[in-house]
């Protein structure tokens, strides 16, 4: 497989959730996730990028089928044959559960504070049925330790005797004991000190190589993903609406949401500070989105033709995708 074989795809994905219906209210439908495209190379580490409301932790959980796939596909590809996700029920699902995992956000609440260490990170081994014994089932523990680095002494205690960086390696240690080939890291460093946050991306970084692992690494920061991912792929309001390589996106971004992300990063340099598109207002709700371009209401670009006709993701360029009408003009004129 090359590198740009995909290790997964999604194809018209759509996550949609009824919400309401109570005694005072009509049932509403939530179009958290609509129409993705998106291919996942082998190998990559792919950030996916978005405030808070895109759908960017819907989109991760779907392709895990950790959340409900209303509309579309998502195909996983190893190389051991294809798998349908979506159609995936009970023995298959679980199955997958092993090439497919999740590191979560929050390293204080995903632990049991109840469990050791070592019953943490050994769960998913006796929960899957992976080892046959408890010596076996300590072995792995201790090898997927060691590469997190945490050793021997720290399997017998518990949760709370850590500090942040560490109970995230421990979260790291859990979701990679089963042998998964991809792994979805959900604002996995958001939480930690800047200088934690530096360890666990270069730990994710040499875990990803000596491993093979694929990642969707899914953040609000954009400068965090410029300094680990290989692909970027934005979203707003449940979309896609950009997504490039890394160098690519930052140094040629062609939709208006991007261009206003990352004037939002805090430039080294103190004649940049300051300039750029500012991102005024708020992400509209995903219950009542606006009509055409869904970036319209807050887009200082935005034409009548954007608010009657919802732009789709055009080829801009090697690999490089934007949905936005007016994103050559707009990129030619920065
Ligand atoms: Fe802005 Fe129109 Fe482009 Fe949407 S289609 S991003 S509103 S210029």
């Amino acid at each position: 497989m090359s590198q740009n074989t995909p290790l997964i795809s999604a194809k018209g994905l759509s996550v949609h959730f009824e919400v309401g219906g109570g005694v005072l209210s009509r049932k509403t439908l939530l179009k958290a996730v609509n129409d993705i495209n998106l291919d996942i190379p082998k190998g990559s580490f792919f950030g996916l990028v978005g405030e808070s409301g895109s759908g960017k932790t819907t989109l991760g959980r779907a392709m895990l089928k950790a959340a409900p796939i209303s509309e579309g596909t998502v195909t996983f590809d190893d190389g051991d044959g294809a798998i349908d996700v979506a159609g995936l029920r009970k023995q298959a699902l679980k199955n997958y559960r092993k090439k497919a995992q999740l590191i979560f956000q929050d390293p204080y609440a995903a632990l049991s504070p109840r469990m050791t260490v070592r019953d943490i990170i050994a769960e998913p081994l006796e929960v899957m049925k992976i080892t046959k014994t408890r010596a076996e089932t300590d072995a792995r523990v201790r090898e997927i330790a060691a590469m997190c680095r945490l050793n021997v002494e720290h399997l017998r205690r518990f949760p709370h005797a850590f500090s942040g960086g560490q109970r995230q390696r421990i979260s790291i240690a859990r979701a990679l004991v089963a042998n998964p080939s991809f792994l979805v890291a959900d604002e996995s460093v958001a939480a930690l000190d800047v200088s934690i946050q530096a360890d666990i991306l270069n730990l994710l970084k040499s875990l990803q190589k000596d491993l093979g692992l694929t990642f969707l690494f899914i953040s609000h920061d954009l400068s965090v993903v410029a300094h680990s991912c290989d692909h970027v792929a934005v979203m707003y309001l449940g979309r896609l609406v950009e997504t490039a390589p890394t160098r690519t996106l930052f140094n040629n971004p062609h939709h208006p949401y991007t261009r206003a992300l990352l004037s939002a990063v805090p430039s080294l340099d103190p004649d940049d500070r300051g300039k750029g598109e500012k991102l005024e207002g708020e992400i509209p709700s995903p219950i009542a989105p606006p009509p055409g371009c869904k970036f319209h209401t807050r887009c200082r670009f935005a034409q009548e033709r954007c608010r009657k006709e919802e732009p789709q993701l055009r080829k801009m360029g090697d690999e490089h995708f934007a949905s936005c009408h007016f994103a050559e003009e707009l990129a030619k004129g920065r």
